[in-house]
């Protein structure tokens, strides 16, 4: 399908409760003037920090950042956020991408959370483990293979991305995709999960929810914290599972905003410009 003149303005919030929003704001910046050298429609681009539910209702996608998933979740909520984040997530399925914190808010469960201790906003059939690697003193650096950045960007192609953990989640399990909350995850001992959602039907016609799929791993490394629940866990030699996306959604557990590399950017924005054009030519 050709771009029309309706896919030429497109807004793209950062949600910007808590964390590393404004880093993002900045990287969206100086991808979308890398991605106007190949775009061969000029847009109007308007990056901006979410914080209200007006604000959020004129995004065509957002992004949910890094720092403290529980502190987010309970910001959201006293600014009454969350209801309006998960309708914009899993009603109308604009494309939304969480980094680290925001992975653990786009999970439809998660573990080592006290229940009641935090809200998900959901929309990725997963569970994550959060604080995977340890704590803070523990983070560190890995050079990523991303398949999905070798499509397009021929140049740069053999280049890893240089990725930083900080108190990392990774997805531990995924989950299988059927309508509904996901029961079997609501027994499992400090696990919480996402209330689940109806799509709206107009959207339902034009996303194919479909499968999770694994978008990178990071390979050799072992779990720094292990429990009774193996089920789902990967092997070492396979990796962990840093990345994914299922329609609409894509979650990292790393923070690409930290490094300065704008190709993970590059590239969901233009899963934005497509989203937008099928949304606005039917
Ligand atoms: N593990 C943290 C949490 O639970 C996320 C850390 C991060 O975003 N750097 O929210």
């Amino acid at each position: 399908m050709g771009s029309t003149e309706r896919d030429v303005n497109i807004t793209v919030g950062v949600l910007a409760l808590q964390g590393a929003f404004n880093e993002h704001v900045q990287l969206l910046r100086h991808a979308a003037r890398i991605l106007a050298t190949k775009d061969t429609t000029e847009r109007d681009w308007t990056f901006k920090e979410v914080r209200t539910e007006q604000e959020l209702l004129s995004c065509d996608g957002l992004i949910i950042p890094g720092g403290e998933s529980t502190a987010i979740s309970l910001v959201a909520q006293r600014s009454n956020m969350l209801e309006p984040l998960r309708d914009f997530v899993k009603v109308t399925r604009k494309p939304t991408w969480g980094t680290c914190a925001g992975l653990i808010l786009l999970a439809e469960s998660a573990n080592r959370t006290k229940k009641g201790g935090q809200e998900l906003i959901g929309g990725l059939d997963v569970r994550v483990n959060r604080n995977h690697f340890g704590r803070q003193i523990e983070s560190f650096e890995a050079d990523l293979d991303l398949p999905f950045l070798k499509d397009n960007h021929a140049s740069t192609q053999q280049s890893p991305f240089r990725a930083i953990f900080i108190r990392a989640p990774i997805v531990e399990k995924l989950l299988p995709t059927v309508s509904g909350i996901q029961e079997d995850e609501a027994t499992v001992d400090d696990t919480v999960i996402a209330p689940s959602r109806p799509i709206d039907e107009s959207v339902a016609k034009t996303i194919n929810l479909g499968d999770v799929e694994i978008m990178g791993t990071l390979p050799g490394r072992t779990a720094a914290i292990r429990d009774d629940d193996t089920t789902g866990r990967l092997d070492v030699e396979a990796g962990d599972i840093i990345a994914v996306r299922q329609a609409n959604v894509f979650g990292t557990s790393f923070h690409p905003e930290l490094t300065g590399d704008p190709r993970i950017h590059v590239w969901w924005l233009e899963q934005v410009v497509k989203a937008v054009s099928q949304r606005r030519n039917p």
